[in-house]
């Protein structure tokens, strides 16, 4: 069966609904674009890589382009959330720790400073003082705090861009997984072919599947595109007795990341009372169909053991009384894809993917630039050179970085 848009084709059709499709479809409609957005499973699902109680948002990253698109994220969500009357996105300071000689922590304090992120660099007696005698550094590490730090609420930020989509005259369908895209040679038009048989036309599409989103492309371009999902994992710990308050927002507790290996990062006590998440930034090379659902044991150990040495008695390091189960979409620069397809759909189909363990904080802008590729050809204000489809072509690491890559497979 046949389905289109108000006037035909749909003006666009948007492939995946996790964040960064639910971001996009909101974007077109926004724009007046008739826009149908499509999922493979149910909305809201937990099997991609946009669920759970929590995003860290921070501008410290050390390449300069990511901190200026999270300075405008951050703006985008606090539009959203005008625009939706609720909140999903929660302020707090950032904290980066690690080695003082850390290539990448150094790279982060110099991104700040070129981009008038305001930074102080604190001493490790500096950094016990300022955060409730929580985070106890070894004798060499530093820490490094800014002001753009917090958490954003994955599931009921999906959620929200869905309900602005719609509002905004978006149509949303799920348990509609695409098979395939092909270009009507006659009409120009896109035709997306999906599971149950049902065919969709649109002039514009954007591709937005996350970890499955190497699969579709290998299939409707024939070309391999180096995402590998990762599964990773959440994990929450227990607060000791008497130590619950230190962990919260209300007591200054950061959004953080300890530089090295392993890479852990955290948010205060919030979704759940008295458990504080600390996960490690890795993961094990799967198939989205095929998951284990449960961490390697080294990843657990890793976490236990930095726990039990950054605040010793404060937290049960025993083990995490909750974890969850989630997907990174890895590129082997560790830098998003945001192209066009090329090939015979030439500028008509956008893909967005890749993003690596670190792009949810970014999706008000990934949404706006998609759907600014999509209605003009070309989005303003974000440099897309790094995040190239062609930059694997003869050259299968990518970009060139001067740092470590911060996520490692198990
Ligand atoms: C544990 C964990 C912690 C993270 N922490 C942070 C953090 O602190 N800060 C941060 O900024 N980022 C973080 N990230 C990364 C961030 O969550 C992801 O970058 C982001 O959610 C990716 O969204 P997506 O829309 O690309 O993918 P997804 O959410 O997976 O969405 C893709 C959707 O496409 C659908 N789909 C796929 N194929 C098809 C098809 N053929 N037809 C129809 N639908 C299809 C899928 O079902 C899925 O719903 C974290 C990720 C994880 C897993």
């Amino acid at each position: 069966m046949e389905n289109s848009g108000r006037c035909g084709a749909f003006d666009v059709i948007v492939i995946g609904a996790g964040v960064m499709g639910s971001s996009t479809a909101y974007q077109t409609a926004k724009r007046g674009l008739t826009t149908l957005l499509l999922e493979q499973f149910d909305f809201l699902h937990h099997r991609g890589s946009s669920h759970g109680e929590s995003r860290t948002i921070r501008a410290t990253y050390p390449e300069d382009y990511y901190s200026e698109m999270v300075l405008e994220s951050t703006r985008l969500w606090e539009q959203a959330e005008a625009e939706i009357g609720y909140k999903v996105y929660f302020k707090t300071r950032q904290l980066d720790v690690g080695p003082s000689d850390n290539k990448s922590l150094l790279a982060v304090v110099n991104s700040c400073r070129r981009n008038s992120i305001p930074v102080k660099v604190l001493t490790r007696d500096e950094v016990l003082d300022d955060f409730s005698g929580v985070f106890r550094l070894p004798e060499d590490w530093i820490g490094v705090v800014t002001e753009h730090g917090g958490v954003i609420k994955p599931t009921k930020a999906v959620s929200m861009f869905q309900t602005l989509g719609l509002r905004n005259g978006a149509v949303l369908k799920d348990n509609a997984e695409v098979m395939d895209i092909s270009k009507d040679g006659e009409t120009n038009e896109i035709v997306v072919f999906a599971g149950d048989g049902e065919k969709y036309r649109c002039r514009k599409c954007v591709i937005t599947a996350g970890a499955w989103t190497g699969k579709l492309v290998k299939k409707v371009r024939g070309l391999d595109l180096p995402i590998q999902p990762l599964e990773t994992g959440v994990y929450y710990w227990k607060i000791n007795e008497g130590h619950e308050g230190k962990f919260t927002f209300e007591s200054g507790f950061p959004t953080f990341a300890s530089y090295g290996e392993p890479y852990i990062y955290g948010t205060p006590s919030f979704e759940f009372p008295r458990l504080v998440k600390v996960p490690v930034h890795s993961g094990r090379a799967c198939e989205p169909e095929d998951r284990a659902w449960a961490s390697p044991a080294a990843m657990v150990e890793a976490a236990r053991e930095w726990i039990r040495g950054r605040f010793g008695d404060l937290v049960d390091a025993d083990k995490p009384v909750m974890t969850q189960s989630c997907m990174y979409s890895m590129t082997p620069d560790e830098d998003f894809v945001i192209d066009f397809l090329g090939g015979e759909f030439g500028e008509d189909v956008v893909v967005c993917g890749g993003f690596s363990g670190h792009g949810f904080k970014m999706a008000p802008v990934v949404g706006r630039v998609a759907a600014e590729m999509v209605a003009s050809g070309k989005a303003e204000g974000v440099d897309l050179t790094r995040f190239k489809v062609g930059r694997f072509e003869g050259n299968c690491k990518g970009n060139v970085k001067e740092f470590n890559e911060q996520v490692k497979s198990h």
